[in-house]
């Protein structure tokens, strides 16, 4: 099995006073076995304060979101450049709120993900379908799409990770089957694998969606589940390390 990767995505909650959240997750961390990696992706104004606070722990540092250029006349946007300058390891590209806030199609995600891959920056491409695809049963013919169009044809077991979000499930409480969770995610490795060979098949594919320590254990023993990207479980420490007992 891949070594698993619990991933939190704190979405744009969190000041200062955040950063002790990630000291008491740091601090929790360090009495589980080191069996699984461990990222906050937060919010870009405190990459940097973050990457050094959690310089000696176990935790690493991630973006939720780059631009497709490295520097240039954009205001307001973060370049993958500016991120891994302040400490960061991963970024997430293509979150469903990003394609839903931002309008961010499937192409523009895939050149977000050159652009970390670029920087040096693992991508975390996030992918899944709403629930109107769901009940359409269209959610492999989804899944698909995304994946030919906004995985790079650069893309390593090193490079990016996966991350299967059905939009639906996001901030919820709603989580899909195990049956359904393993029929997607055996879906999508066999699509890596056809693609990337032995890269695909290394790849991380993260499960992300209402993620709660109540339902960790059962999701992340799911096959090619190698992880979890948690939102608002994210946000407590309790929460976190909660899920985190579960890898
Ligand atoms: P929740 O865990 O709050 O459902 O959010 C999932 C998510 O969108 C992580 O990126």
């Amino acid at each position: 099995a891949l070594r698993p990767l619990l991933a939190g995505n704190w979405k744009m909650n969190g000041t200062a006073s955040a950063l002790a959240t990630l000291d008491a997750i740091a601090e929790g961390i360090t009495r589980l076995p080191d069996v699984f990696d461990t990222l906050l992706c937060t919010p870009a104004t405190l990459v940097h304060r973050a990457a050094s606070a959690a310089k000696a722990s176990r935790i690493q540092i991630g973006g939720q979101d780059c631009h497709t250029g490295q520097a240039g006349a954009h205001t307001g946007d973060v370049s993958a450049d500016m991120l891994a300058d302040c400490g960061a390891h991963f970024v997430i590209v293509g979150h469903s709120e990003r394609r839903a806030d931002h309008a961010e199609t499937d192409g523009l995600v895939c050149r977000k993900a050159q652009a970390a891959i670029a920087s040096g920056l693992t991508a975390i491409i996030c992918i899944g379908e709403t629930g109107g695809e769901k009940a359409e049963g269209k959610t492999l013919a989804v899944v698909e799409r995304q994946l030919l169009k906004s995985v790079p044809d650069s893309a390593t077991a090193q490079n990016v990770v996966i991350a299967y979000e059905p939009v639906w499930a996001i901030g919820t409480g709603l989580t899909p089957t195990v049956e359904d969770v393993a029929s997607v995610h055996r879906f999508i490795r066999d699509h890596l694998a056809a693609r990337f060979g032995a890269e695909g098949a290394g790849m991380r594919l993260l499960y992300g969606g209402s993620v709660k320590g109540a339902n960790a254990h059962e999701l992340m023993a799911i096959d090619h589940v190698d992880g979890a990207l948690v939102g608002g479980a994210s946000l407590k420490a309790d929460d976190f390390l909660a899920i985190a007992r579960a890898f």
